[in-house]
């Protein structure tokens, strides 16, 4: 392998970065990992961290998924591609649909759709939205809603329903006609709302109010993530995602739920949806479903809208919507042994016992240290810290100790995730009582060394 410093400039030169300034690559080089074994990653000067990132919350099963490589490598070798485009399709693709639709029956998803990622599944749920509606003849429904705060990945689609300015400004125009309502976000909400509970129903009335100033007969689906991820973690009230529900359901708008990261074990249950006891119409998954190691992902679709579609006579049901790699047969092949071993080793028992773990650390830290505005998890392996400059006025932290602190902690033992003023965790799955307990010690040393 090259030295790190050619690795560095050559990185600067030849290579963007998604989400990074093209300009800042060589004053900030990134972090050159080399191998990961477990939970824990190796960069090129050989210091080895708990990844308390998960890749990039995908890599549930951890790096060593010994059955998930040995699938792709088999896959690999028999048919290394095949598209399922009409007139053809793959076993594995179809051993996978099959098992997708046992692992989602009490969420009420019975089809698959397959993509490559998350982004793609966003806007295969929101292009189906429309269609479903079309093919019933309500051509009006058009519109999409959803919350601010909200991420659901980088086409244009998803864009413009997602709910943070960073995302969006530099893009516009977007989509005409998506609308977003407040989210559920405690610590900061235009209703200077404390109660988790009560905030939960003022968002629920914005929908309302929303729906009431767009017309329920324009708007095709509402979009959601049932614990807000990359806006921060934003876990809304339990009342929130069944209100949400209600409320889709008494107006005809489709509920699409946004699992690319909470689906397969993330939330401390199999899925968000379930984590809320909600049936959503679609979920949009990727992710873990492959465990990081091939891009893949998957749209579960309910019930009563596969029967408008496989019912259609008309021909508005041809779906005019795929990717060339829709139902990769190594990418399914990779997502057959996934589920097995997510099933195997229940991985939600593990994500709540070590969340709970993180989460009570994380709580202790922000008794001891002044820097630490709000502490946000309670469900699952999916945490965060919010830090702020003063407590009382909550102005944000400068750059320059949040960064300070991520190099601070990445020395002490754990790779962490900022994300504006936030500190996002989200290990992977499998992690140990030892290895959550390195993370919250590694960040302790990270905020001694900026408080
Ligand atoms: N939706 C959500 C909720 C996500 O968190 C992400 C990615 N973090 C996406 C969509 C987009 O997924 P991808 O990056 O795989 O396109």
């Amino acid at each position: 392998m090259k030295d790190s410093n050619f690795l560095k400039e050559h990185n600067a030169k030849s290579l963007w970065h998604p989400m990074a300034h093209p300009g800042d690559s060589l004053a900030n080089p990134p972090a050159i990992i080399t191998s990961a074994q477990g939970v824990k990653i190796t960069d090129i000067d050989g210091h080895e961290v708990v990844d308390a990132v998960g890749g990039l919350w995908n890599v549930n099963l951890g790096f060593s998924c010994q059955p998930v490589k040995d699938a792709i490598a088999a896959q690999l070798d028999v048919l290394p591609y095949y598209s399922t485009f009409r007139g053809t399709t793959n076993d594995q693709v179809i051993q996978l649909a099959e098992e997708l639709r046992k692992f989602f029956a009490p969420d009420g998803l019975t089809r698959a759709f397959f993509t490559s990622g998350g982004s793609d599944s966003v806007e295969t749920a929101l292009r189906l939205a429309r269609q479903y509606h079309k093919i019933r003849g309500e051509e009006g429904r058009i519109k999409f809603l959803s919350l601010k705060k909200g991420y659901h990945g980088t086409h244009m689609g998803g864009a413009s329903v997602n709910g943070n300015a960073n995302f969006r400004t530099q893009y516009e125009p977007l989509l005409p006609g998506c609308h977003h309502i407040p989210a559920p976000y405690t610590y900061r909400n235009p209703f200077n709302e404390t109660d988790p509970e009560r905030l939960a129903q003022l968002c629920l009335q914005a929908l309302e109010d929303e729906i009431a100033f767009q017309g329920a007969g324009t708007i095709a689906a509402f979009i959601m993530e049932p614990v807000l991820g990359a806006g921060g973690v934003i876990p809304p009230h339990k009342s929130f995602m069944p209100g949400v529900r209600e409320i889709c359901s008494k107006h005809g708008i489709l509920l699409i739920a946004d699992e690319v990261i909470t689906a397969f074990g993330r939330t401390g249950s199999w899925s968000g949806s379930r984590h809320w006891g909600v049936q959503p119409d679609m979920m949009a998954t990727a992710k873990a479903i492959t465990n990081g190691y091939f891009p893949f992902g998957a749209v579960m679709i309910a019930d009563h809208m596969t029967e408008v579609f496989e019912k259609d006579t008309t021909g508005k049901a041809a779906i005019g919507h795929g990717y060339t790699y829709s139902g990769h047969p190594v990418g399914a092949a990779a997502a057959l042994a996934c589920l097995a071993e997510t099933l195997r080793l229940n991985v939600p028992e593990n994500a709540a016992a070590r969340g709970t773990q993180i989460h009570q650390g994380l709580l202790a830290l922000q008794q001891k240290y002044a820097l630490i505005g709000d502490v946000r998890g309670g469900h699952g392996l999916m945490c965060a810290l919010e830090l702020v400059a003063d407590r009382t006025t909550k102005a944000a932290v400068d750059k320059k100790t949040i960064g300070r602190l991520q190099e601070v902690a990445y020395e002490a033992g754990a790779m962490v995730r900022v994300s504006g003023p936030n500190i996002i965790l989200s290990p992977p799955l499998i992690l140990s009582e030892a290895e959550a307990a390195t993370i919250l010690s590694a960040l302790d040393a990270g905020f001694t060394a900026v408080s």
